[in-house]
């Protein structure tokens, strides 16, 4: 059988506007974005057995165990029909290399990009002490630079907006720190590799313009 799709990874760190990005990014229909730290949310919120795990790592701002990850990735994975896929958020350390390309293998799909995010750590800390969240839909905003027309309230659905709880200045920074240790060793296997893949985007910039480049990126890597 042909491939299915082509399979996109987004890597940046904690206030880089990743999870923006999935809002503002001019997905097509035809594109199916992964967002892993929304979907462990997700597991969260529905209060299961598997959530209430994963919590205890993420309120502490830690990764969250590979094994665990994978599981919900996984069970999303195979939810998608025959479109390009962005993984947001995964593989983010080095033991979810090989699931990852063992998953996207299984699913018939090939790497044909690797995003990498790259801002400085004092913008990333604002945006992310900014940060507010739709529980309802989703949407991102940010008090500082994306603020909703009415205040507090979703623009989109009229859902009472809230900070995420890992959105302390504690966790940001133990966040940073997991980034630069764990993530850096995968942007380093997928440039030894991948090098034709990788794209490196500044993401000092408005999220707006950030978001038009990743668009572009993820158009050619179609
Ligand atoms: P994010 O929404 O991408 O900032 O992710 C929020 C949190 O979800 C992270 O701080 C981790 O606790 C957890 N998380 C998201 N993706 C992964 C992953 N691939 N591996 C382990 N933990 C993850």
């Amino acid at each position: 059988m042909s491939e299915k799709g082509n399979a996109i990874v987004l890597l940046g760190p904690p206030g880089s506007g990743k999870s923006s990005l999935s809002d503002k990014t001019d997905m097509s229909s035809k594109i199916a974005v992964l967002e892993s730290g929304n979907l462990l949310r997700q597991e969260i919120e529905r209060g299961s057995k598997l959530g209430r795990k994963i919590e205890a790592y993420m309120e502490k701002g830690k990764l969250v165990s590979s094994g665990l990850v994978i599981d919900v990735i996984g069970r999303a994975m195979r939810d998608i029909g025959e479109m390009t896929i962005v993984f947001d958020g995964f593989p983010r350390q080095k033991d979810q290399i090989i699931p990852f390309f063992a998953m996207i293998t299984e699913n018939k799909y090939r790497l044909s990009a690797v995003i990498i995010l790259q801002i400085a750590k004092d913008i990333a800390i604002k945006r992310i002490m900014g940060r507010r969240i739709c529980p309802n839909c989703g949407a991102v905003y940010n008090v500082y630079f994306d603020p909703p027309s009415k205040s507090g309230l979703c623009d989109r659905c009229g859902g009472r907006l809230i900070k995420r709880k890992d959105d302390t200045i504690e966790t940001i920074n133990n966040r940073w720190r997991i980034y630069e240790k764990q993530t850096n060793p995968i942007i380093d296997y997928f440039e030894e590799n991948y090098p034709n893949t990788i794209h490196k985007i500044s993401a000092n910039k408005d999220i707006d313009q950030v978001a038009d480049m990743v668009s572009s990126v993820v158009r050619d890597a179609m």
